[in-house]
């Protein structure tokens, strides 16, 4: 629900970024640049801040907007007709790209690339919002308009956001996608697709909810499974890391289902518990409660699904559209398995997703209390 009160930025500040909740999407400088107010910038480490404070129109859209805000929740909410714990769904597969290119490069099955592959190649969307590799570990927003500019963002990388420009050795998670629909308006490209953490996805669902330029381009979006986002640099620091010599530039290739998995290049495969993992994720993270995703059209992960598959859950009228058309066309295929077996023990895909999301959400609300703790 809206607030009667005007929230400004200076709210923004207090409340998530001086608290340590901000995820560093951008989404507020990147509304007020796009309509030239100009009030905002993103600061050296890609916090938000005031570029010239007399030029703020105190409007408040900056506020609303952010994820971490609990403004336009119950919009959204309602919008996406979400239900407990892990917002509404239709169908959930296990499931793979038919393109062995892509599955090669691919984190999990490779269904991310292939349902936007789809969706480019039969003229569902003028492009792809995607996150491109950099050489230094980095990631940065580019629209993939073919299978060649898919290809060099397939794969995912685990990490807290940081500005482009100061990424060093760190990954990017939550870059920043709305500077980047706002260049593809420029080159009148009208319907885009995005892939994005919860947070990204709910920043660009909320701008949707207020009608804001230029979110209604997003015509599809594709949103990926999220405990935390951590670096590989934090990792290595940890006390098991330091034990087992683990290095950075050992590693491969690195998957997360119901444990991180680093396939070394040395053909090791080191499984960590989440709990591990937890100790170096943000703040930011452990105060978000989306597991799965929930207000994407499809939703994608790889917990739940052997190796080389990705689960799905498909959430909506238009996701079921675009999925039964990818798999009609033989983009994707299903495993048929609904079923995972382990430990002697039958466990129902939904039903492993379904904890994780419970899981997130009862560390967020033991987040909040140390919060208010404090
Ligand atoms: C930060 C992060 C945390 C994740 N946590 C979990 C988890 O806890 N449990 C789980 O089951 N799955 C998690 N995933 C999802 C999982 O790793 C795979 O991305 C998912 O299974 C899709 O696999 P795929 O082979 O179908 O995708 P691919 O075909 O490999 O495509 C991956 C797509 O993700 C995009 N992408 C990659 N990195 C990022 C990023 N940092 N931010 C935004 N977009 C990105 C790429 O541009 C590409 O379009 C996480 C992914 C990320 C990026």
């Amino acid at each position: 629900m809206l607030s009667k009160k005007i929230l400004s930025f200076d709210n923004l500040i207090a409340e998530v970024v001086d608290q340590n909740l901000c995820n560093r999407c951008e989404g507020c400088v990147s509304f007020c640049s796009a309509n030239g107010i100009s009030a905002l910038k993103i600061g050296k480490d890609g916090y938000p801040e005031y570029l010239d404070k007399d030029k703020c129109m105190e409007g408040g859209i900056c506020y609303l907007i952010c994820p971490k805000t609990i403004e336009l929740e119950e919009e959204i909410s309602e919008k996406y007709n979400w239900k407990y714990p892990l917002g509404q769904w239709q169908d959930i597969f296990s499931a793979r790209s038919t393109d062995s290119v892509i599955r090669e490069a691919a984190t999990d099955g490779g269904i991310v690339t292939s349902l936007l592959l789809y969706m480019l190649e039969n003229n569902v969307i003028d492009g792809a919002i995607v996150s491109r590799r950099t050489e230094n570990c980095g990631r940065i927003p580019m629209i993939a308009k073919n299978r060649a500019e898919l290809l060099e963002a397939t794969g995912s990388f685990w990490s807290e956001a940081t500005h482009l420009d100061e990424l060093g050795n760190v990954y990017s998670s939550c870059f920043p996608v709305i500077k980047v629909i706002k260049e593809s308006a420029e080159k009148d490209m009208k319907r885009l697709a995005l892939v994005g953490t919860p947070c990204q996805i709910k920043a660009i669902r909320k701008m949707q909810a207020m009608n804001i330029v230029p979110s209604h381009l997003i015509v599809f979006t594709i949103g990926l499974f999220c405990m935390q986002c951590f670096t590989l640099d934090d990792l290595v620091k940890q006390e098991f890391a330091k034990k087992h010599n683990l290095k950075i530039e050992d590693v491969g290739k690195v998957n997360i289902k119901d444990k991180l998995i680093l396939h070394m290049k040395s053909g090791l495969k080191i499984h960590i518990p989440l709990e591990e993992v937890e100790q170096i994720a943000h703040d930011a993270c452990l105060a978000c409660s989306d597991f799965a995703n929930d207000y994407a059209d499809i939703s994608a992960g790889g917990l739940g699904s052997e190796d080389g598959y990705t689960s799905i859950i498909v959430r909506n009228s238009i996701g079921k559209q675009i999925y039964s058309e990818a798999l009609y066309k033989g983009y994707v295929e299903n495993s048929g398995v609904s079923i995972i077996t382990k430990k002697d023990r039958d466990y129902k895909l939904i039903d492993i997703i379904r904890d994780f999301a419970i899981k997130k959400r009862i560390r967020y609300e033991q987040h909040q209390h140390i919060v208010t703790d404090k």
